[in-house]
C-alpha cells in the first residue's frame, strides 16, 4: 500500500504528541504525522485543563513515552493528593487533611499543558516527525481493507485544502471526536458533573490560607511540600482543585454535581467567584485581588463510547475516545491506556501487514471496562466529601485496588500478553470488578445513614501512612517485576483486597448504628454478598484493647491507625450484623472466602 505516511495523528493535544513520541521510540521506521491547528507559541500555563498526573499517566509519560529527564527538569515534582473533607464554609484548620505526610517516592508531576505542548512539538519535529501546524482535519475518509486511510486537510491562514493518506489515522482531536461522531459510537455517561477553571499570575500555596498562629496545622508540613501536592477542598458534592505550576501560576477549578451546586451559580468569573465567596471563605480572601488569567467551563463533561479501536486501522485516543471525570486525575492514564492499545495494534500491522480482529475487540473490551470501572470509583461521591471518615475509608479502598491491579497490569503491559495468558488476569480483573462495585455501593450507602462519625475532629488521616500494606504497595510499584511474578502477588492480593471489603463493611455498620442496619443492608443488598465478616473476626473485636490490638491482621491494623479507632460504649458487631440481616433467614451466598465467611449459626 502507498501512503503519503504510515500514521497520521489528527491533533496534537497530550494524547496525539505523546502517542507520535512513543511511537517514534518504539517503531522508529514508522514515518508519522501530526496535524494540530494552534500554532506556537503556545499560551504558558493557560492553555488546557489537565495538569495533574497521577502514577499510571506518570509511567506512560517518564517511561513509555520517554519523557522523564524533560519532565524533572521543567515541571514540578507532585507531593500526592491531598483532601480537606468537611461541609463547605468550616475553616480550613478545622477539616481533616487526608494525603502523604511526605512526598511519595513513586513519582507523578504537576504539568504546565501550554509548556508541555510547545515542548512536545518541537521534541517530535527534532526527532523527524512532520507536524502540520495551523491545519485543521476536516474529515477522516475510512477506506476498505486494502486502501490507505484519507485525512482531508484545511489550511486555516492560506485557505488552501488537501489530502494526506495514511495506512493508520488516529483521531486525537480531544472533544471534537471527529471519528466518534461520525461512526455513532459516542455514548453518554451518567454523571451529572460540570466544571469551571482558571489560572492565577500567583503561586498559592494552601498554607496561606491558614492563620499562621495555627502552628500545630503549620508544623505538620515540616518541609513546606504541601502545597505541591493537587490539593482538594470538598464540601457536599463539589471539590476545588489548586494546582500549582511550575511558571509560578496556579490552576484553580471548581467541579460539582448539579444536584447540590448546579453549574448556573459557577458559570461565568463573576459567578464562581460569588461562589468560592461561599463555599470556600479562605480561597475568596486570598483571591480578592488576584485577576483571573483565563476563565473555561464544560458543563456535563463525561461520556464513553462503544469502540475506541478498531483491526481496520483507526484508533481514537484521549478525550476523542472518551472522559469519565477528573476526580484522581485519571486524565492521563487513560491516555496512556488507549495509546499503548493503539500503538500494539500498529506495531503487530506493520510487522505482519495485518491486524486480528480478536485482538483488536480485546483490547477495546479492555479499555471499555477499565472506563466502566474508573466510572464506579469517580462518579456519585457528592455526599462522601464532608465526611472524613467514609472518605478515608474511600480512599484507602481506591488506592488499594489502583496499586495492586491496575497500576501493575499497566506498568508490566500485561495487555501485550498472546489471549491465553491474558485469561487469568482478566478472571482477577472480574473479581476485582465485583469487589469495586460492592464498595463503592458501601460508601455511598455509609455517606448517606451514616449516624456517628469515627473519630470525630480528627486533624490529619496520613494516606499512605508509613509503614503500612498501602504503602507497601505503592513503594512495589517501583520493583522490576516478571509478568509471573506479577501474576502471583496480585492473586495474593485479591485476598487482601476482600479482607479490605469485610473491614470497610464492619466500620460502615459501625457508621450507620444499629438504627440503620437494615437499611444499610437493603441499598448495599448484603444479602447478595459472598464475604463477610468470619467468627474469628467477629470475636476478636469484642476483646479488650490489647488483646484486640495483638489478634488484629496487619491490614485491619494498618487501617485502624490510619483512620482511627472507634472509641465509648460500642455495640457489639453481632449485633450489628444481626441488625444488618446476616442471619439464617438471610444467608450468605457462598463459601468461597473461607477466612471471611460467617456462619449462619454465628449470629
Ligand atoms: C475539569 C477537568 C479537569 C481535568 N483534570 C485533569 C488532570 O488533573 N489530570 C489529567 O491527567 N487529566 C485531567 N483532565 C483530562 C484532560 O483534560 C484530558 O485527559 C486531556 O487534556 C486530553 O488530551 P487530548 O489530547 O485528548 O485532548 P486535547 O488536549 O484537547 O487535544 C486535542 C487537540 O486536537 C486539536 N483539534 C481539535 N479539532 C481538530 C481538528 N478538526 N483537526 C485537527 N486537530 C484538532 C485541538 O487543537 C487540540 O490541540 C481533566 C478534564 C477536565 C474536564
Amino acid at each position: 500500500m502507498n501512503t503519503d505516511f504510515d500514521v497520521i495523528i489528527c491533533g496534537g493535544g497530550l494524547a496525539g504528541l505523546t502517542l507520535a513520541r512513543q511511537l517514534r521510540r518504539e517503531l522508529p521506521q514508522a514515518s508519522l504525522a501530526v496535524v494540530e491547528p494552534t500554532e506556537r507559541p503556545l499560551p504558558v500555563a493557560c492553555h488546557k485543563v489537565g495538569e495533574s498526573s497521577v502514577e499510571m499517566g506518570t509511567h506512560y509519560l517518564a517511561e513509555i513515552a520517554g519523557l522523564k529527564d524533560y519532565l524533572d527538569a521543567s515541571h514540578l515534582h507532585k507531593n500526592g493528593l491531598r483532601f480537606f473533607s468537611g461541609p463547605a464554609g468550616t475553616p480550613l484548620h478545622e477539616r481533616t487533611e487526608l494525603g502523604p505526610s511526605e512526598p511519595p517516592i513513586v513519582p507523578s508531576y504537576q504539568m504546565d499543558r501550554g509548556q508541555l505542548e510547545n515542548d512536545l512539538r518541537q521534541i517530535l519535529i527534532d526527532e523527524g516527525v512532520t507536524l502540520f501546524e495551523g491545519w485543521v482535519v476536516k474529515d477522516i475518509e475510512l477506506t476498505g481493507a486494502d486502501e490507505a486511510q484519507r485525512v482531508h486537510l484545511f489550511n486555516k491562514a492560506d485557505r488552501t485544502e488537501k489530502v494526506l493518506t495514511g495506512r493508520w489515522a488516529v483521531d486525537s482531536t480531544g472533544r471534537r471526536q471527529l471519528l466518534q461522531r461520525k461512526l455513532g459510537f459516542r455514548r453518554p455517561f451518567d454523571n451529572d458533573q460540570s466544571s469551571a477553571w482558571f489560572r492565577v499570575n500567583r503561586r498559592l500555596k494552601v498554607g496561606e490560607l491558614v492563620p499562621e498562629d495555627k502552628t500545630r496545622w503549620h508544623q505538620r508540613d515540616v518541609d513546606d511540600n504541601r502545597w505541591l501536592s493537587t490539593v482538594h477542598l470538598m464540601g457536599q458534592g463539589y471539590w476545588v482543585w489548586l494546582i500549582p505550576l511550575s511558571s509560578g501560576m496556579t490552576s484553580i477549578g471548581i467541579v460539582a454535581d448539579e444536584k447540590n451546586q448546579p453549574f448556573a451559580t459557577y458559570s461565568s468569573e463573576e459567578k464562581a467567584r460569588a461562589w468560592i465567596a461561599k463555599n470556600e471563605t479562605e480561597l475568596d480572601a486570598w483571591l480578592r485581588d488576584v485577576p483571573f488569567e483565563d476563565f473555561k467551563m464544560l458543563e456535563g463533561y463525561s461520556y464513553t463510547t462503544t469502540q475506541a479501536f478498531s483491526a481496520d486501522r483507526w484508533a481514537c485516543v484521549g478525550e476523542a475516545a472518551a472522559f469519565v471525570d477528573p476526580f484522581y486525575s485519571p486524565g492521563s492514564d487513560f491516555i496512556g491506556l488507549a495509546n499503548c492499545f493503539t500503538a500494539e495494534l500498529i506495531r503487530e500491522d506493520l510487522e505482519t501487514g495485518s491486524v486480528d480482529p480478536v485482538r483488536a475487540q480485546m483490547l477495546n473490551d479492555i479499555y471499555l471496562s477499565w472506563a466502566d470501572q474508573m466510572g464506579e470509583v469517580l462518579v456519585n461521591n457528592g455526599s462522601i466529601f464532608p465526611h472524613h471518615d467514609v472518605l478515608g475509608a474511600k480512599l484507602w479502598w481506591d488506592f488499594f485496588v489502583y496499586w495492586t491491579f491496575m497500576c501493575p497490569y499497566f506498568f508490566r503491559r500485561a495487555y501485550r500478553l498472546p489471549a491465553a495468558e491474558l485469561a487469568p488476569f482478566h478472571d482477577l480483573g472480574l473479581r476485582y470488578n465485583r469487589l469495586n462495585h460492592l464498595a463503592q455501593e458501601l460508601f455511598t450507602a455509609w455517606a448517606d445513614l451514616k449516624t456517628v462519625t469515627l473519630n470525630p475532629g480528627r486533624p490529619f488521616t496520613p494516606l499512605p501512612m508509613f509503614p503500612s500494606t498501602l504503602a507497601d504497595q505503592h513503594l512495589e510499584l517501583l520493583e522490576d517485576r516478571s509478568i509471573e511474578h506479577t501474576l502471583e502477588r496480585m492473586t495474593t492480593d485479591i485476598a487482601l483486597t476482600e479482607e479490605l471489603l469485610v473491614e470497610s463493611l464492619m466500620l460502615a455498620l459501625r457508621g450507620v448504628g444499629p438504627e440503620n442496619g437494615a437499611e444499610f443492608a437493603r441499598r448495599i443488598d448484603l444479602a447478595s454478598w459472598d464475604i463477610a465478616p468470619s467468627p474469628e473476626r467477629v470475636r476478636i473485636d469484642s476483646l479488650p484493647r490489647r488483646e484486640r490490638r495483638e489478634l488484629l491482621s496487619t491490614l485491619a491494623r494498618d487501617l485502624e491507625r490510619a483512620l482511627g479507632r472507634w472509641a465509648g460504649d460500642l455495640v457489639p458487631m453481632p449485633d450489628l450484623l444481626t441488625n444488618a440481616g446476616i442471619s439464617a433467614k438471610n444467608p450468605i451466598k457462598s463459601n468461597k472466602n473461607e477466612s471471611n465467611t460467617l456462619p449462619q449459626s454465628n449470629v
